[in-house]
């Protein structure tokens, strides 16, 4: 009886493991492509549409720069057919165990689409350039040529089809950048300053002309002290920065104690809003594709600022 039990129990957990930590695919027959980041995977699924089966592993809210690989993502990882990753450093703690991966399977970080002269250099974390590619849409451009061509290398036969997708795809982005440039310029110079919980947003401060402050660095591995917070009160507050902006990935612990801090300096700070900095929208809205972040972060700040 009781080697009955035991057997059933170990059915169980045996079932219990494959339905927990299986790929969690949705067809094994379609090619299977992993990503880290919703952006990276929206650019896919804008290359490939229903060709291929596209799963970004971090969802929203996620913080790339902290996200360690769960065990299910290990899984999926191994039986992807390509995994395209941001690189730069931005998946910081994963990193070593997907240059390892590149060994054995066609692994591609997009950022090496873009020309390092491109990227804005950095030293204040452990990567060398700040990973921030997204907030550039002319970058993005890059990215998107970059994995249509990765994509085309691979899948020759499919090569009519992605080229297609790709040029239509290309003509939206580069409408659609005009357009965030000129929603920017509707915020009047002197309180073009954007402050956020981290540093996300140096790409599109340079490209749009905007002065970013971000509380947090590049990376959010580091917390600010008490003296980061006491130094952008002390500069918000003589700068008359209207609003300062909260991230969906992002902890408002701090962004809440530089307002608390103005607000005693006898500056009302207000709260402009929460803009998608390091993962997208929840999938099925529009913040959850590439364009649709972007553009809400655009409104969100131009409503805040002006
Ligand atoms: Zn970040």
């Amino acid at each position: 009886m009781k080697n009955l039990r035991n057997s059933f129990l170990l059915t169980l957990v045996l079932a219990l493991f494959f339905a927990c930590g299986g790929s969690g695919r949705q067809s094994t027959s379609k090619i299977y492509i992993v990503t880290t980041t919703g952006m990276i995977a929206d650019a896919v699924k804008n290359i490939a549409d229903t060709l291929f089966e596209v799963e970004a592993l971090m969802g929203p809210g996620v913080d790339p720069h902290l996200y360690k690989a769960k065990q299910s993502d290990t899984k999926k990882l191994l039986a992807a057919d390509v995994v395209f990753y941001n690189g730069v450093h931005l998946e910081g703690k994963m990193a070593e165990s997907l240059e390892s991966l590149a060994k054995t399977k066609a692994v591609f970080a997009v950022a090496d689409g873009i020309s390092e002269s491109r990227l804005i250099s950095t030293s204040q974390f452990s990567g060398t350039h700040d990973p921030h590619i997204w907030f550039d849409v002319t970058l993005w451009i890059d990215v998107v040529k970059y994995v249509n061509l990765k994509l085309q290398e691979k899948y020759p036969e499919h090569k009519a089809h992605f080229q297609q997708n790709t040029v239509k795809y290309l003509n939206q982005l580069v409408q659609f950048n005009t357009w965030v440039a000129e929603e920017v310029n509707k915020i009047p110079d002197s309180v073009r300053v954007l402050v956020t919980a981290h540093d996300a947003f140096g790409y599109f401060g340079r490209v749009y002309g905007m002065k970013v402050e971000g509380l947090q660095g590049i990376s959010t591995v580091s917390e600010p002290g008490l003296k980061d917070i006491t130094a952008l009160v002390e500069h918000i507050s003589s700068s008359k920065v209207k609003s300062i902006f909260m991230e969906s990935s992002v902890s408002a612990r701090f962004i809440n104690a530089v307002v608390e801090g103005c607000k005693q300096k006898g500056h009302n700070l207000k709260l402009g809003g929460t803009l998608y900095s390091d993962a997208m929208g929840a999938a099925g809205t529009e913040e959850g594709t590439y364009i649709g972040m972007i553009r809400h972060n655009v409104n969100t700040i131009v409503v805040g600022l002006k």
